[in-house]
């Protein structure tokens, strides 16, 4: 999902407007209770936008903010099909360039520029194309009309495409950002794996305590630790870890039982039903898996948290982030070289504390084939690209597991993800997808087995998390910006943080309580964030989570998001871990536990000093349960 950053607040006057079909509806529901809760806040439902805008344009050190009434001398007007409103319509809109805001902004040198809009999301746009084409910001029509804030108003991006039909390709509709509030022009540095590694602070190394388990999600918190006999598990000199990410559990039941993830469930130790952390998203379940603790420790709370400045959204992709050792650091520390082979750059990212050898599509090795481009010109190119560069990540493993020979090699296969997300969990784009994964797994092993590999290493195939098909949106960033302008808001798939900023938390409690699609409601310290394990001291005040088929998003977006995760319901939390290879008893099963059991395992796998886990290693079965693959 693209970023958020909500560099401003929408205006009073604006709040009315900026009322889409979703809310009108949930407006007329609960009059009475806005009425009481909101005194006056939507008594303009409808109306223009009467205050001007402010866009604030940001180009290194500087921040220029410019008023919309300062944009008449040098207006422009645009006569363009607009591929946000999505009906085809030629509109002549009157607004400036971003030529000319580039110009304002003293930015004359950056290659790029990120424009950023109120709901959440951040569009880019490449300097040469700003150079080369009337690119503008609107905000009225040509007959000095208002644009409202159903079409995206008070001031939105729009591309010629009329004219240039060839920005199609470029600027999808992410890049149509509505209510724009900000221009970050940048000028692109060369991505590097980080320079100096990060070593966590004394007070994040130091032992600390090992916490209970809490499992919290089966009813089972007061069960106790698994002190399993290590026995079974043996040794292994390597370790991979291969992420599916957004690989649900139940996905398995498309294989049959000839398929190769049975084939290797068989060959070695699984357990098909293990489970997510919570919230079930990316970063917070990539650093379960890494630091075998759960977000009350580790800290890293959705894929996303305020920034500083209270308003801002920033992904959780330092390294800092992380607040306990990771695997990589407890293996760097013993003198063990670590890899990453990613489909999302930002994973490395994260994890690049203690890391080595850090590949993704945006940062390739010489050795390594030309990674193949992310595109989204069409659905069938994003699925195409999609595939191709899962392929290209699993190929590019094996060659650094060739060439590197890392002792602990991560890798993060995107296109489940990606795939659920845009075409839904039940789609036949799917069902494709998980073959696919399937095939190159099957494949991988091979390999490995040929070239010897699996006589010392061991492999560990799990998922972040699963996925469950959505299809309305709640627009979360608009309404609190509309409703408690105070209060910092954070989107995430089925999740949604909010920080008080000095709102009145039973108001902001009350009115989320009662938004159609919501389902759980609960504030850091309460019982239910500790029963989740995430009632981290520096998470948000509150969390949303949104029923089955609800997502958190700009209702422009829903057409192309059919899936989402995050919650605490089966479809989001249930994961595979299937192990193999060295050390790896063949035909076990393992009892099932959830994403925090892999780095205890991996540690006594790899005889690295254990860090301090939430979880015990769990227990060997002798069976597995392997009945829905169909055996
Ligand atoms: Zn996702």
């Amino acid at each position: 999902m693209k970023r958020i950053r909500i560099p401003n607040r929408i205006p009073k006057e604006d709040r009315g407007c900026r009322i889409d079909k979703f809310l009108r509806f949930f407006y007329a529901v609960c009059i009475v209770c806005i009425a009481a809760l909101c005194t006056g806040a939507f008594a303009d439902v409808g109306g223009t936008i009467q205050e001007e805008t402010v866009v604030s344009l940001v180009w290194e050190d500087s921040r220029t903010d410019v008023k919309t009434t300062e944009w008449n001398e040098r207006s422009v007007q645009i006569h363009t099909e607009d591929i946000g409103m999505r009906d085809g319509t030629v509109y002549d809109y009157a607004g400036v360039t971003l030529f000319d805001l580039m110009k304002l902004a003293g930015a004359d040198e950056c290659t790029k520029a990120l424009v950023k809009s109120t709901d959440g999301l951040t569009g880019e746009v490449s300097a040469e194309d700003i150079r080369g084409y009337e690119i503008a910001l609107v905000n009225a029509y040509a007959d000095g009309k208002p644009i409202k804030a159903n079409a995206g108003g008070p001031v939105k991006i729009v591309f010629p495409v009329t004219e240039h039909p060839e920005l199609k390709e470029s600027y999808t509709i992410w890049s149509w950002q509505w209510f724009v509030r900000e221009i970050e022009f940048i000028r692109q540095q060369e991505d590097t794996a980080s320079g100096e590694p990060f070593r966590p602070s004394a007070d994040a190394v130091s032992e600390k305590p090992v916490t209970p388990p809490v499992s919290g999600f089966s009813g089972d918190s007061d069960k106790q630790p698994v002190n399993v006999s290590f026995e079974k598990f043996g040794h292994a000199d390597q370790c991979v870890i291969i992420i599916l990410d957004g690989f649900s559990g139940s996905y398995l039941s498309r294989l049959g039982p000839d398929s190769s993830l049975a084939g290797i469930s068989e060959k070695g130790a699984s357990c098909l039903t293990a489970r997510s952390t919570y919230p079930s998203q990316t970063c917070t379940n990539h650093a379960a898996i890494m630091t075998g603790a759960g977000t009350a420790r580790h800290g890293v709370v959705g894929n996303d948290r305020l920034g500083e400045d209270g308003m801002s959204s920033v992904k959780n992709i330092q390294p800092e982030t992380i607040r306990v050792p990771t695997l990589y650091q407890l293996a760097s520390a013993e003198g063990k070289k670590t890899a990453f082979v990613s489909g999302k750059d930002d994973m490395v990212s994260l994890f690049s504390a203690g890391l080595d050898v850090g590949v993704s599509n945006k940062r390739p090795k010489d050795y390594l084939s030309a990674p193949p481009e992310l595109t989204d010109s069409s659905n069938d190119e994003y699925f195409r690209s999609n595939m191709d560069l899962a392929g290209w990540v699993f190929e590019s493993l094996f060659t650094v597991l060739e060439r590197e020979k890392p002792d602990l090699t991560v890798v993060n296969i995107q296109s489940a993800d990606y795939i659920g997300h845009r075409f839904g969990p039940g789609s036949e784009e799917m069902t494709a997808c998980i073959r696919a994964v399937d095939e190159r797994i099957g494949e991988l092993y091979r390999k490995m087995e040929q070239a010897g590999m699996l006589k010392d290493s061991a492999v560990i195939v799990t998922a972040d998390h699963g996925m469950t098909p959505s299809e309305k949106a709640i627009p979360l960033a608009a309404l609190s910006h509309m409703n408690f302008p105070a209060a910092g808001v954070v989107i995430d798939g089925r999740n949604g943080y909010i920080w008080y900023g000095g709102e009145n938390r039973e108001t902001v409690i009350q009115f989320f309580e009662n938004t159609e699609g919501i389902r759980n409601v609960f504030e850091r310290d309460s019982d239910e964030a500790v029963r989740l394990n995430v009632n981290y001291a520096d998470g948000p005040d509150l969390f949303l989570e949104t029923e089955p088929g609800y997502v958190f998003l700009p209702e422009p977006m829903i057409d192309f998001y059919h899936g989402q995760h995050g919650s605490r319901d089966d479809s989001d939390m249930i994961v595979p871990i299937i192990c193999f290879g060295s050390g790896i008893p063949a035909g076990a099963g393992i009892e099932s536990s959830d994403l925090r059991c892999i780095a205890p395992v991996v540690c006594h796998l790899m005889d690295l000093p254990s860090g301090a886990f939430d979880l015990g290693i769990p227990a060997l079965l002798e069976t597995q349960d392997r009945a829905i693959f169909g055996q």
